[in-house]
Formats: C-alpha cells, sequence, structure tokens
C-alpha cells in the first residue's frame, strides 16, 4: 500500500471522525443498540458517502487501497460506524461500477454526491440462508414499473437508510440464481420490522429483518447480472472492506494491550514485563493481518486498473484469494482481541476501563458469520477441485 493512500488526506479526516465523534459515542451505541448517528453524519459532511463516485459526476473517485485504509481507520473507533460506511460503499461500487451505462444511475450518482445519500442492503432473504447466490423474491416489470416484495432476516440500519439495493430473481420463471439488483428508493417502499437486533456485537448497525414492499421505475433494475456485479464488485469490495474494518479492531486492541504492558512496566523500572512477551507474540499476529489485508487490496486495485479490467476479477484465483483473506481475517480478528485481552487481564474484562475489550471481542465475533466461512469453504474447495495454480 503506498503511503499517498493509506495515510493520505482522507484517512487523517477518517481518524479524526473517528476519535473526535465515532470513539465518543461508540460505547453507548453498543449498549443502547442505536444508530451511530454522529459519526455517520460527520462522513456526510466530509463527502465520504461519495468517495467511490467518480469525480467526473463530482465524487472522489477513491480506490480500493485508500477506501480500505479509510474502514481500518473507522474501525479503531468503533466498528459499527465502520459497517455501516463499508456496506453503504459496497452498495455504491456495485452501482458505479456496473449501473454508468444508464442515465438513471449516472443521475443517482450525482445525486448521491450532492444529498450524501446513505444505501443499505438487502441480499439476505427468509428460506435462502447466507447464501447471496440465491433469491425467492422476483422484480415483476410491466411496462416501464416494477413490483418488488422480499421478507429479508436482516437488514443493516434499514431504518436509517435513503435507499435499498435489493437482490432478486430477474423475474417470476427465472431460478433462484438468476439475479438483478433493484435500487429503491426512500417513498418508494415500506418496511414491517419481523424481529429485533439484540445482539452479541455490532450492535450500532441496527440490523432486524423486515418485509420489504415497494414500487418503482424499471429504470432502477441495475444493468446486467448480479453474477458479475457480485463477483467483480460484491465479493472482493466486501471482503476487502470488511477485512480492512476488522483490521482496526484488531490494530486498537493491540494498542490497548500495548498501554497496559507499557503501564505494567513503568511500575516496575528495570524489567520487562511477562506480558511483553505475548504483546511481541500479538504484533507478529497482526503484522500478517496488515500485510494480507494491504497485499490484497492493492492486488485488487492493480487488476481493476489493468487492460484485463473486470474480466481479469471473475478468474477462479482471484475467487480464491478473496475466499481466503475474509476467512483469514474473520478468524485473525478474534485471535487478536482474545490475546490482548489476556495481556490486559481484568482491565481488558471490565466494560468502565480504559483498556476495556469487551466491545471489540463482541463486535469480532460476527465477522465469521457474516457469511458463514464454512459456506465459502464449501466455495473455495469446489473450485481448488479444477484450479491447478493453488
Ligand atoms: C453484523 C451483520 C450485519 C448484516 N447486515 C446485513 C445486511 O445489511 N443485509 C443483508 O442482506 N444481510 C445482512 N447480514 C446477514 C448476512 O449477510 C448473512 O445472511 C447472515 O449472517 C447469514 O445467516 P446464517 O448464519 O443464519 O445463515 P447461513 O449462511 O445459512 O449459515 C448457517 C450455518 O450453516 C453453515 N453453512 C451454510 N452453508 C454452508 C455450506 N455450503 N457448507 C458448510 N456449512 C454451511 C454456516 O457455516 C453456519 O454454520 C448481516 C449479518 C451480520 C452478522
Amino acid at each position: 500500500m503506498s503511503n499517498d493512500a493509506s495515510q493520505g488526506a482522507n484517512v487523517e479526516l477518517a481518524h479524526r471522525i473517528g476519535s473526535e465523534i465515532a470513539a465518543v459515542h461508540a460505547a453507548e451505541v453498543d449498549r443502547n443498540a442505536r444508530f451511530p448517528a454522529e459519526a455517520i453524519a460527520a462522513l456526510k459532511d466530509a463527502r465520504l458517502l461519495s468517495a467511490l463516485v467518480p469525480q467526473e459526476l463530482g465524487g472522489m473517485g477513491m480506490k480500493m487501497v485508500e477506501l480500505t485504509a479509510v474502514c481500518t481507520a473507522l474501525g479503531q473507533y468503533c466498528a459499527a460506524t465502520a459497517m455501516v460506511f463499508a456496506m453503504h460503499q459496497i452498495q455504491v461500487a456495485c452501482i458505479v461500477r456496473h449501473g454508468l451505462g444508464s442515465e438513471f444511475f449516472r443521475q443517482y450518482c450525482r445525486e448521491l454526491v450532492d444529498k450524501q445519500l446513505l444505501i443499505g442492503s438487502i441480499t439476505s432473504e427468509v428460506g435462502v440462508g447466507g447464501d447471496t447466490r440465491s433469491s425467492i423474491c422476483a422484480v415483476e416489470v410491466d411496462g416501464d414499473r416494477f413490483v418488488l416484495n422480499k421478507d429479508a432476516t436482516t437488514v443493516s440500519y434499514g431504518a436509517h437508510a435513503d435507499e435499498l439495493l435489493v437482490t432478486c430473481r430477474r423475474d417470476l420463471a427465472a431460478a433462484r440464481s438468476d439475479q438483478v439488483m433493484v435500487l429503491v428508493r426512500r417513498g418508494q417502499y415500506t418496511l414491517e420490522q419481523t424481529s429485533q437486533w439484540d445482539t452479541l456485537g455490532m450492535r450500532g448497525t441496527c440490523s432486524p429483518g423486515f418485509k420489504f414492499r415497494s414500487r418503482g421505475d424499471a429504470a432502477q433494475i441495475l444493468p446486467g447480472d448480479y453474477a458479475d456485479s457480485s463477483g467483480q464488485t460484491m465479493v472482493p469490495y466486501s471482503h476487502i472492506l470488511w477485512s480492512g474494518l476488522w483490521l482496526g479492531i484488531a490494530s486498537d486492541a493491540m494498542s490497548r494491550a500495548a498501554s497496559s504492558v507499557r503501564a505494567e512496566a513503568r511500575r516496575n523500572p528495570g524489567t520487562v514485563p511477562p506480558t511483553a512477551l505475548r504483546l511481541a507474540e500479538l504484533s507478529n499476529t497482526l503484522q500478517s493481518m496488515r500485510s494480507n489485508v494491504h497485499d490484497v487490496a492493492r492486488d485488487c486495485q492493480e487488476l481493476q486498473e489493468s487492460a484485463e479490467g473486470n474480466e481479469s476479477l471473475l478468474t477462479l484465483g482471484f475467487a480464491l484469494k478473496m475466499n481466503n483473506l475474509k476467512i483469514s481475517c474473520s478468524t485473525l480478528v478474534v485471535q487478536i482481541v482474545h490475546q490482548a485481552l489476556l495481556i490486559c487481564g481484568i482491565q481488558g474484562y471490565k466494560n468502565d476501563s480504559k483498556f476495556s475489550l469487551g466491545r471489540h471481542l463482541r463486535d469480532a465475533h460476527s465477522a465469521q458469520l457474516m457469511i458463514g466461512n464454512d459456506r465459502i469453504y464449501g466455495r473455495s474447495a469446489s473450485m481448488l477441485l479444477v484450479y491447478k495454480d493453488a
């Protein structure tokens, strides 16, 4: 990762929003499972919600390496804020990378820049588990209008979003895997909440189930197949940006553990505290995680900028790399926070201490569930039967 992208002005801005706003509200957002409204408002003020929109349409045209670094920065202060930000960017990525051949989506991007609109995602559905490549619901087009209804199990910040990007079957006759995405705008849909969001972690993402009912213009159906936008955009952006923010959680855990060890060293000058050994071990694990996130973000960006462009993101080799990143980072974040907790001891276990790691640990445990790791291992296993360069 070049210094420019990972330590540039936008990353500094994310650190400032993180430390001055997100961190101030993080404990209360977590305790009350409430939307991190202050931090998201600050990200809007900084115009970061349109980071991925091309400059010609008024956005920043931010690339993968820098966006990942912004997610890592936010993840150090409030993982729920970082996850809302990352999920929004994943939706914007689908639109800017697959929709700009359509005048509707070009105009929508200009409006997104202007109003800093927040986009939520509905891939989950009652009856398909966490298989994002399968839908039961279908978009029904009649002339230039559509009707789309979906019974979703989990919709992050559904009640706070301005729009929702929804996966569904192309039409009533289509197979479950023959999907498209539809951007449905506020005022065009209703949400009937069907479950609560009282979870172990990531409480501020506010992600209960909803019965979603909508009508809109057929132009709001994202051009192309979801099979392509999933492989070329949704999966890589999800796995890289999520890994980036999990790295933020892990980095903050490391920094709390390091402060705790240094405090112990100051209490006993001239001695190396026994926990320093564990800290060295932690630093080693964190470095592996960081290198993996940075390498894969850079690889992805280079492929996007290569002559083959989007096509190069559809290879088995790239898909395996994405799967491995997600599995590895979602596992390491839990290990790292747990190791940090052992170093901080009871001070890490307490909720009211400056070394507290309870929220980090609870948030980290969501990582392996967000697209279950065994589901991902299953996909990699099938690919490895035919992929010879592993
Ligand atoms: C914090 C958070 C925010 C979320 N936000 C959203 C959102 O905004 N929008 C949205 O649509 N969804 C969202 N989700 C839902 C998420 O995308 C998944 O749909 C959901 O976490 C999967 O639910 P599940 O574990 O019940 O399902 P499953 O994926 O069906 O997993 C159930 C169990 O079956 C196992 N399993 C499944 N398939 C296989 C397989 N092929 N091989 C082996 N084992 C398998 C899994 O490992 C797991 O143990 C969110 C989830 C979380 C945790």
